[in-house]
């Protein structure tokens, strides 16, 4: 057919699986185990449905407020989207339009080069070295933008300020992008260079940490100059893009800090015990700062112990990819979950090894 020489032709991004079954352990998308802050399903009970007939305010407001209370920013530095992937969807349209190539980890969030793909921009790969760090001298080529995740993803590896600095400092003519999706999880914000460097943006997400991944919410916090850019392509996209509900039930989930502490630091507990525990097992894995695990067994392949685990309704995530096909990203869940999970493992591997 003709007109399939138009057609924008795209590779997407593969997302985790979403099933629905009553028994199961859910631990491929790195979802929170726990529910939202108690408030926000009280807000949502009183939700006034009849305010749905009208259009959501298109700035946010309220809840680009609360991020700059709660973050000690201005209002004018923050930017909100539907989950962070919107965020950083539009930040790859908003700052990379060099036709010299934008910059990311070899082993990262998959969705990076998808969006490169889809708008046209070029891009290039710089191999983490064999303990999965990023190699700050890598990014002192000349380029067209950055951005990395903080901790990384899928590895959970956390890079110190110090390299973070070390990119920023290399980069002064484009825009740097951190994303920090996992970094309540014990990692150490970027957000406190945002005043010292006017080409830093800091992406978050409420999907994680706050528990909200269905109401899909993500920001970032930079320079007022950069977020007015980032606004100019917004509305020159889609004027609503964040529903109402989610704007007020997101303001209702940074009210509450002391539910948000107890929650990531409960999951931070259980990471470091599942750490122990999966040594035990021969497991090996880089030390996670993220919800997650990223795990590979001296014996028994990545692909086997995944397909065993799916086979027992735990789902964990798998890539068959170059350098990374025998690992496993397990999210932490509950300890109930991931007791059943190291059960499952020990009983397999023992049966395996007989
Ligand atoms: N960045 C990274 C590194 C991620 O792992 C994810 C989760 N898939 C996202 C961004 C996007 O998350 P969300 O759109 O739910 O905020």
């Amino acid at each position: 057919m003709k007109w399939e020489e138009n057609v924008r032709r795209v590779v997407p991004y593969v997302a985790g699986e979403q099933p629905h079954k009553q028994k199961m352990i859910k631990l491929n998308t790195n979802e929170c185990p726990y529910p939202p802050a108690p408030g926000v399903a009280e807000l949502a009970k009183q939700l006034d449905c009849a305010a749905l007939r009208r259009y959501p305010d298109p700035n946010t407001t309220p809840l680009v407020d609360a991020l700059a209370d709660y973050y000690h920013v201005n209002r004018d530095q923050v930017f909100v989207g539907v989950g962070s992937d919107d965020v950083i969807s539009m930040t790859f349209m908003t700052f990379f339009n060099s036709s010299r190539p934008i910059l990311f980890p070899d082993v990262t969030y998959s969705f990076y080069d998808v969006w490169a793909e889809l708008y046209r921009i070029p891009y290039k790969t710089c191999a983490l070295d064999a303990d999965w760090h990023i190699r700050p001298e890598d990014y002192r080529q000349e380029n067209g933008g950055i951005i990395f995740p903080n901790p990384n993803a899928p590895t959970g590896l956390l890079e110190p300020l110090s390299v973070v600095e070390d990119i920023l400092r290399h980069n002064p003519d484009v825009v740097v992008i951190v994303d920090e999706a996992y970094v309540d999880f014990g990692g150490e914000s970027a957000l406190s260079l945002v005043d010292q460097y006017d080409n830093l943006l800091v992406v978050q997400t409420f999907s994680k940490s706050r528990a909200m991944a269905g109401l899909r919410i993500g920001f970032c916090i930079g320079n007022a100059k950069l977020i007015r850019y980032l606004n100019d392509v917004k509305f020159s996209f889609n004027s609503y893009t964040m529903n109402y509900p989610s704007q007020l039930l997101g303001v209702e989930a940074v009210r509450d800090d002391t539910y948000f502490k107890e929650t990531t630091g409960r999951i931070i507990r259980t990471r470091e015990r599942v750490k122990e525990a999966l040594q035990e097992l021969g497991f090996t894995f880089p030390d996670s700062r993220a919800n997650f695990i990223f795990a590979r067994h001296e014996t028994v392949s990545g692909e086997q112990l995944f397909l065993a685990l799916r086979e027992a309704d735990i789902y964990v995530r798998h890539w068959n990819k170059p350098r990374i096909g025998e690992y496993l990203r397990i999210t932490v869940g509950t300890d109930e979950e991931m007791d059943a999970l190291l059960a499952f493992l020990r009983a397999y591997l023992h049966k395996e090894a007989v």
